[in-house]
C-alpha cells in the first residue's frame, strides 16, 4: 500500500484580485526597470502551498473599519482613486505615462512647518502620499491592495475564531506601509491590519515578527507609541546601503507609551542560517515576555540566497525552523511580504508553513 501524503493543515487566504496589480517596473534611482513584485509571485506561491495540501481559502470581504484605524483616510482614499483621476487627465493615452510615478514629495523640509496642501493636478498629488519612486500604481493596483486587506482580515478572522495559524497570501506586500505613507512595492499594511484585527477581536497584546529581509519601517512606525502591540523585526542593516535606509536601526525602541516596544536587528549583508536563527531567537524570547495573546508574523522570503533583493543568506532548512519557532508563540497570522526568486519562491513557502504547522503542534509534511 502507498503511503498517504500529509498534508500542510494550514489555510491558505487567498484573493484573485492580487493578480490584478502591475506594477510594470519600478523607477530605481532615475531609469525604469522591469521591478520583480510581479504576479507570477502569488501564484508560484499558492500553487507550490495547494500541491502540498494546503486548504486554500478565499478572502472575505471586509468593511474599512480596521483598515481605518491603522491608515490616514486620505491615504486609503488617494490610492482608491488616483489611477482613475491620471487616466482621466490622459497621462496613459496622451503622454505616454502607463503608470502613477510621483516626481515632487512634500517633504518635512520642503514645507518647514506648513500644512501640506492637496494639489488640485493629479501629476503633483501623486506624491502627496508617496516616499520613493520605485511604488507604482496601474489600473488593477486597488482592486489587488484591497484583496490583500480582505485576506490578511480573513486569516486573523480564522484566528480569532481559534486556529491555530493562518496564512495570508498577500500581494502586494504591505510592512513598508507607515499610517499615511506608501512605499517599497507596499500600499497598505496587511500584517499591521492583521494585527490591529486581532487587537479588535480581543487578543490583548499582540506581537508582530517580521523576518523579511528588509526592516518594516512601516508597521514599526505605526505602532511606535503603542504598547497593546509589540514589534520585532530582524533584516539586512539598513546602514550597510539596504533600504529603507532611513529607519531600521537597532537604537529605536518605541516613544512614550510604546518605549521598549520596538525592536530591530540589523544584520550584515551576507548573514546565513547561524546568526539568522540566532538572531530571530533573541527576538523570540523578547516577544514571548511581553506574554503576546496572539502573533502576526511578517513572513518575507527574500532573506534566501537565491533572491535578487536582498544580500542575506538563508536556506529553506532556516526557514522551517524560523516558522517553527515564531508558531510555538502562539496563535499566528502568517501575512506574506517580500521573496522574489520565481524558481524558489514555492520551495521556501512550503519549508516556513511546514515549520509553523511543527511549532504549533500540527502534523507537517
Ligand atoms: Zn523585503
Amino acid at each position: 500500500m502507498r503511503e498517504q501524503p500529509v498534508g500542510l493543515n494550514i489555510p491558505v487566504v487567498w484573493s484573485e484580485d492580487c493578480l490584478r496589480h502591475e506594477p510594470g517596473g519600478e523607477v530605481w534611482l532615475g531609469v525604469r526597470e522591469p521591478g520583480t513584485e510581479v504576479p507570477a509571485r502569488a501564484l508560484v506561491l499558492r500553487d507550490a502551498l495547494a500541491v502540498r495540501g494546503a486548504p486554500i481559502v478565499p478572502a472575505r470581504p471586509h468593511g474599512d473599519e480596521i483598515l481605518r484605524a491603522v491608515h490616514d483616510g486620505g491615504l486609503v482614499d488617494h490610492l482608491a482613486g488616483v489611477w482613475a483621476a491620471w487616466e482621466k487627465e490622459g497621462y496613459p493615452a496622451q503622454h505616454g505615462r502607463d503608470r502613477v510615478v510621483p516626481y515632487v514629495f512634500p517633504t518635512p523640509g520642503m514645507l518647514a512647518g506648513l500644512e501640506p496642501r492637496v494639489p488640485p493636478a493629479v501629476h503633483g498629488r501623486a506624491g502627496l502620499y508617496c516616499y520613493d519612486t520605485m511604488t507604482l500604481i496601474g489600473p488593477g493596483s486597488w482592486a489587488a491592495i484591497r484583496g490583500a486587506v480582505d485576506a490578511a482580515l480573513t486569516a486573523a478572522d480564522l484566528v480569532s475564531a481559534g486556529a491555530p495559524l493562518a496564512y495570508a497570501l498577500c500581494r502586494p506586500p504591505g510592512h513598508h506601509v507607515t499610517r499615511a505613507a506608501y512605499g517599497g512595492s507596499c500600499y497598505l499594511n496587511n500584517a499591521a491590519i492583521a494585527a490591529q484585527a486581532l487587537r479588535a477581536a480581543g487578543a490583548g497584546r499582540v506581537a508582530i515578527i517580521d523576518i523579511d529581509a528588509h526592516h518594516g519601517n512601516g508597521t514599526q512606525m505605526i505602532f511606535y507609541d503603542r504598547a497593546d502591540v509589540w514589534y520585532g523585526s530582524l533584516h539586512v542593516d539598513p546602514g550597510a546601503g539596504w533600504f529603507p535606509h532611513y529607519a531600521g536601526y537597532a537604537a529605536e525602541r518605541g516613544r512614550g507609551e510604546g518605549d521598549g516596544f520596538n525592536r530591530n536587528l540589523p544584520l550584515a549583508p551576507g548573514t546565513g542560517d547561524a546568526d539568522w536563527l540566532t538572531a530571530l531567537d533573541a527576538l523570540y524570547d523578547e516577544a514571548r515576555a511581553v506574554e503576546p495573546d496572539a502573533v502576526v508574523v511578517s513572513l518575507g522570503l527574500d532573506a534566501a540566497a537565491s533572491d535578487p533583493e536582498s544580500p542575506l543568506c538563508v536556506t529553506e532548512a532556516g526557514y522551517r525552523a524560523a516558522g517553527r519557532m515564531v508558531a510555538a508563540l502562539g496563535p499566528a497570522v502568517l501575512v506574506q511580504e517580500g521573496g522574489y526568486d520565481l524558481a524558489s519562491l514555492g520551495g521556501l513557502a512550503v519549508a516556513a508553513l511546514s515549520g509553523a504547522a511543527e511549532g504549533a503542534g500540527l502534523r507537517a509534511p
